[in-house]
């Protein structure tokens, strides 16, 4: 077997291992970009959670605190009304108890409403605390395993580069450059496999007597149609190994 020809093919190979390898790689930091904003957003939920239930307190301490200003005014008004003189008066006072009581019977009301609330977000915050402990388990595995893949990914390029370098040293550089020319017109492939008179990529028809010097793999034939380098993929001295 022509010795360049069976180098370009394993260049091929490696070129398009490479290219695979590339995407992921650059895949990588989107996805590991997209993990923490899962987490980020089961937090915020925690967070929101928490915030809501804090406000609840607060406004019922507030609604409380009111209630017992109000109860202490009640109690003035009826000290106030052991000292009136006239029916008036005392009608005058009867009438903002009934007014404060009013009012206090309104708070308690805001305030159950608030307890049964705090209850329901009580619940919420341990769904949504469960939710991010399971998010932080899922998200830890996930990156866990994305990084030892780019790890194998970013070791793999570095070896096909170096095996790329050493084949570009041991083949003519006419030929590869040859090689990156059509690869780079002919989306990313410059080397093609010939089968039944037929190459493969652009499906074009070989000439009997050409596919028959093909078929032995001794020299160096493009397809006619699309410039690509051909070869028998049935008749290697070794088995055509794909990366
Ligand atoms: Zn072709």
């Amino acid at each position: 077997m022509n010795p360049d020809l069976k180098q370009l093919i394993r260049l091929q190979s490696i070129d398009l291992s490479i290219q695979q390898l590339r995407t992921r790689i650059d895949k990588f930091p989107g996805i590991s970009k997209a993990l923490d904003e899962k987490l980020r957003s089961a937090q915020a939920a925690v967070d929101t959670a928490k915030e809501k239930a804090k406000s609840n307190q607060g406004t019922r301490k507030r609604l409380e605190t009111e209630i017992s200003g109000i109860e202490t005014k009640i109690s003035k008004y009826r000290d106030q009304m052991m000292a009136v003189k006239t029916n008036e008066e005392y009608r005058a006072l009867q009438h903002e108890i009934e007014h404060a009581q009013q009012a206090i019977r309104k708070l308690e009301d805001d305030v159950l409403n608030l307890m049964m609330e705090a209850e329901n977000g009580q619940a919420d915050l341990h769904a949504a605390e469960a939710r991010l402990k399971q998010d932080q388990q899922n998200v830890n595995a996930e990156r866990k395993q994305l990084e030892e893949d780019n790890k194998r990914d970013l070791s793999a390029l570095e070896s096909y580069l170096k095996e790329r370098k050493e084949i570009q040293t041991s083949v003519s550089p006419d030929l590869i450059s040859r090689y990156e020319r059509v690869r780079k017109h002919r989306g990313g492939i410059g080397v093609a496999a010939a089968r039944n008179e037929v190459c493969e990529i652009c499906q074009v028809r070989i000439r009997p007597q050409v596919f028959q010097e093909i078929r032995r793999n001794d020299q160096i034939i493009a397809c006619d149609a699309c410039q690509r380098i051909l070869y028998d993929p049935e008749n290697l001295d070794h088995p055509f190994e794909v990366a």
